[in-house]
C-alpha cells in the first residue's frame, strides 16, 4: 500500500497523499417543487435567486481555495467535483462551466477528475447534456427513484418513467459513458413486483452504477405527517430486506459490484467522490448548508440561500458550526466508514493514519461480535462478513468512543 510520490525524494505514503487532498462539493439548492419525502436543503420557488446565488459560490469557492492552500502556498490536490442538491440540472451550461472555471482556478483539479452532476430526469434535455460534456461533467447521477408512475406521483416527483429513459439515451448520445441511477425502495404501496419490474427496467439502459435507497421517513417532510395520520404505511423491515436482496443477487449477476451497502458498480466506475467519505478523507463543501471535512474540523455553511449570499457579499466563509475531530474519534469514524464499503478496512494503512495499530485502537471491544461471526479478516482487511451486513450496528457502535 506504500508508494512514493513521483519527482519527489521524500517518502510519501499513499494515504498521506490522499489526506493531501480535498474533494470537492458544491450545493445547489433550487428545485422545481419539494417531493414529499425530501428533507435535504432545497427550495422551491426561488429560481430567480439562481444567478445571485453562483455569483456567491462563485466567491465561495475562490476563498476556499485560498483557505485551503498547502503550507508552501501551492493550491489543494482535488481528485473529484460534485455537483449535489437540490437539482443542479437546473443551472445553465454556462452557470456550471463557471463554477468549474473557478474550481480549476481555485485549486489543483486532477486532469482526469471524477466530475458528477446530480440530475432530475424530468428537466434534462438532449442540448443540454452536451453542453454539460462540453464544459468537463463527465458523470452523470439521475434521481430515478421508480419505474412506476403511480410510485412517482406518490413520492411527489416531477418526472415520468419515460422521461427517465429519454433522459438516459440522450445522456448516452451526448458522450457520457459514467451514469448513475438511484432507486428507493420500502415505498407507500411498493410491492415486491413493482421493485422486480423497475430493477429490470433500469438495467435495460445498462447504467455503470447503481444507488439503492430504502425510504427513511424524516421529521418535517408531508411523508412523517402522512405516516402519523396512517393515510400512507411504508413498507415494513422484512419487505425492505427482501428487496434488498433481490436487487443484490440480480445486480450481481449482470455484473455489478455490491462495494458500498447502498451502491453496485460496473468495474471501473466505483463513485470516487463517494469514497472519499466512506474513506474519511478531507472534503470541502461549498453552498448553502454544505458540511466539510477538513484540517482536523468539521463545519458548516449558512442554510438559508438568502443569508449565504449575503455573507459571500461581504468575502466572509458562511460557516456557521465547527468542531474539531479528536484523534479517538477519527479513528471510529474512519473504522467503521470503511466496514460499509465491501473492501472493509485496511489494517496497515489505519496503522500507518494514526500512528497506532488497529487492534490497540479497538481493545477487546470487537471481541463478541468477532465471536458471533459479524466481522471476517483477509490479507490486512477487516471487513463486515455476510451475517454482519445485516447486523453492522452491532459492529459500529462498539467502534465509537465511550
Ligand atoms: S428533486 Fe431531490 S432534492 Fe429536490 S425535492 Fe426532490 S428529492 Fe429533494
Amino acid at each position: 500500500m506504500t508508494t512514493f510520490a513521483t519527482g519527489t525524494t521524500k517518502p510519501e505514503t499513499e494515504i498521506q497523499r490522499l489526506l493531501e487532498t480535498a474533494a470537492l462539493y458544491l450545493h445547489i439548492p433550487f428545485c422545481h417543487t419539494r417531493c414529499y419525502y425530501c428533507d435535504f436543503n432545497t427550495y422551491a420557488g426561488i429560481l430567480p435567486m439562481r444567478e445571485p446565488y453562483v455569483r456567491a459560490l462563485l466567491t465561495e469557492i475562490e476563498l476556499a481555495g485560498e483557505m485551503a492552500r498547502l503550507p508552501d502556498g501551492s493550491p489543494r490536490r482535488s481528485r473529484t467535483i460534485f455537483f449535489g442538491g437540490g437539482t443542479p440540472s437546473l443551472l445553465s451550461v454556462e452557470q456550471i462551466s463557471r463554477l468549474l472555471d473557478a474550481c480549476r482556478s481555485a485549486f489543483a483539479v486532477d486532469e482526469d477528475a471524477e466530475i458528477t452532476l446530480e440530475a432530475n430526469p424530468g428537466t434534462l434535455t438532449q442540448e443540454q447534456l452536451e453542453g454539460l460534456r462540453r464544459a468537463g461533467i463527465n458523470r452523470l447521477s439521475m434521481g430515478a427513484q421508480s419505474y412506476d408512475a403511480h410510485l412517482l406521483k406518490t413520492l411527489g416527483r416531477i418526472h415520468t418513467p419515460e422521461e427517465i429513459t429519454q433522459a438516459v439515451h440522450y445522456a448516452r448520445a451526448a458522450g457520457f459513458t459514467s451514469i448513475n441511477l438511484d432507486f428507493m425502495f420500502g415505498l407507500p404501496g411498493q410491492t415486491m413486483q413493482h421493485w422486480r419490474d423497475t430493477l429490470e427496467q433500469a438495467l435495460e439502459l445498462h447504467p455503470e452504477h447503481f444507488s439503492l435507497y430504502s425510504l427513511i421517513v424524516e421529521e418535517g417532510t408531508p411523508f412523517y405527517k402522512w405516516v402519523e395520520e396512517k393515510r400512507i404505511v411504508p413498507g415494513d423491515e422484512d419487505l425492505c430486506a427482501d428487496m434488498y436482496e433481490y436487487a443484490d443477487e440480480h445486480l450481481r449477476v449482470a455484473g455489478y459490484q455490491n462495494y458500498e451497502i447502498s451502491n453496485w458498480a460496473l468495474p471501473g466506475h466505483q463513485s470516487k467522490h463517494n469514497l472519499t467519505y466512506w474513506q474519511n478523507l478531507p472534503y470541502i463543501g461549498m453552498g448553502a448548508g454544505a458540511y466539510s471535512f477538513f484540517d482536523g474540523k468539521r463545519f458548516s455553511n449558512e442554510r438559508e440561500p438568502r443569508e449565504y449570499i449575503k455573507q459571500l457579499k461581504a468575502r466572509t466563509l458562511p460557516i456557521v458550526e465547527s468542531e474539531t475531530v479528536s484523534l479517538e474519534q477519527a479513528m471510529a469514524e474512519t473504522s467503521f466508514l470503511a466496514l460499509r464499503t465491501a473492501q472493509g478496512l485496511h489494517l496497515p494503512t489505519f496503522e500507518q493514519r494514526f500512528s497506532l495499530p488497529f487492534a490497540r485502537f479497538v481493545g477487546d471491544r470487537l471481541q463478541l461480535v468477532e465471536e458471533a461471526g459479524l466481522l471476517e479478516h483477509e490479507n490486512g482487511w477487516l471487513r463486515l462478513s455476510k451475517k454482519g451486513r445485516l447486523l453492522g450496528n452491532e459492529v459500529f457502535l462498539r467502534l465509537l468512543p465511550d
